[in-house]
């Protein structure tokens, strides 16, 4: 994929070192940069840490950079992501109130290891080695159990170990989707449901049917992991429902090397000019409160 060709892109989903992203801050809005995105969201897991890092390096490169993340929310026993959006959260209380899940990860992450070594030999500290200086997920054990030939692929890591339900599977600690959603009000911004093509497809509808209870302002339309006919339906489902579309790489660096920034993996990550208009207007009415 060659940057710059046609309209600029916009990319609403991408993580930094300050989550479980590869790159530095100046790196990821470099990348953007060189692959044509004009408008980049910076939304790590649980923090806001890396936002004005890469809002400085924004400015040098002519990237516009807009404040997000993506935090660990449940709704009943499920974990979901969800999105925010919005200037406010950079507000010291704002941005301590969305490190609430990333302050419970250091302890999952020692029981995911604990149960990993009994299993089959893969401890924390494989997991530790593989992340370097990004944070420590799930997805770091997968690849240090790759790497030791325990498992064939990551997919096989998650399948059978990793997965909600599988033996080394420990919940994360999130928070409970009514409060992300009242954090985003807060911060004058919006919540976005990430990513709903990653829910098994029988539990979707009702996931999308909560967070819509639970005031959920817009739906990640586009993704690296959405096809054309998932797009079509969320789209047609946030139109109905008079919700935001959003969309993004979910880029995470040379940690998902197939993801590309601004386009995803099968250049499928295009969100339209009239949904970023659309988000744009709800962020500047919002103000913080
Ligand atoms: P954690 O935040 O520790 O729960 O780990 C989440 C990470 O694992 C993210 O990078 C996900 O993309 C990755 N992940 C979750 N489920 C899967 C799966 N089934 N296959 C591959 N990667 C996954
Ligand atoms: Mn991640
Ligand atoms: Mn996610
Ligand atoms: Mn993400």
């Amino acid at each position: 994929m060659t940057g710059g060709r046609g309209a600029p892109l916009v990319d609403l989903h991408a993580h930094t070192l300050a989550s479980d992203g590869g790159d530095r801050p100046e790196e990821l809005v470099a990348a953007a940069a060189a692959a044509g995105v004009a408008t980049l969201a910076v939304t790590d897991h649980d923090t806001v840490a890396a936002v004005a890092g890469a809002r400085a390096a924004g400015e040098r490169l002519g990237v516009e950079v807009l404040a997000g993340c993506e935090l660990t929310a449940t709704v009943g026993d499920r974990v979901v992501h969800v999105l925010l959006y919005g200037e406010g959260l950079l507000e010291p209380d704002l941005a301590d109130a969305v490190e609430v899940a990333r302050r419970g990860r250091d302890d999952r992450n020692q029981a995911i290891g604990e149960r990993l070594e009994r299993l089959c030999g893969v401890g924390h500290a494989d997991a530790v080695e593989v992340a370097g200086a990004s944070a420590l997920s799930r997805a770091h054990f997968a690849r240090a159990m790759v790497a030791r030939g325990v498992v064939a692929d990551v997919a096989e890591a998650f399948d059978r170990y990793l997965s909600s339900g599988r033996p080394a599977y420990v919940p994360a600690p999130g928070v409970p989707l009514t409060e992300a959603v009242a954090i985003a009000a807060k911060a004058g911004g919006v919540a976005v449901l990430a990513h709903p093509g990653r829910l098994a497809a029988g539990e979707r509808d009702r996931v999308l049917d909560e967070a819509i209870e639970a005031g959920i302002d817009g739906v990640e339309v586009w993704h690296s992991q959405h096809d054309a006919g998932l797009r079509r339906s969320l789209a047609g489902l946030v139109g109905r429902r008079g919700l935001l579309a959003t969309g993004g790489s979910d880029y995470h660096g040379r940690h998902k090397p197939d993801v590309r920034i601004g386009t995803g993996r099968d250049d499928n990550v295009a969100v339209p000019t009239e949904h970023l208009d659309a988000l744009r207007d709800r962020l500047a009415t919002g103000g913080p409160a």
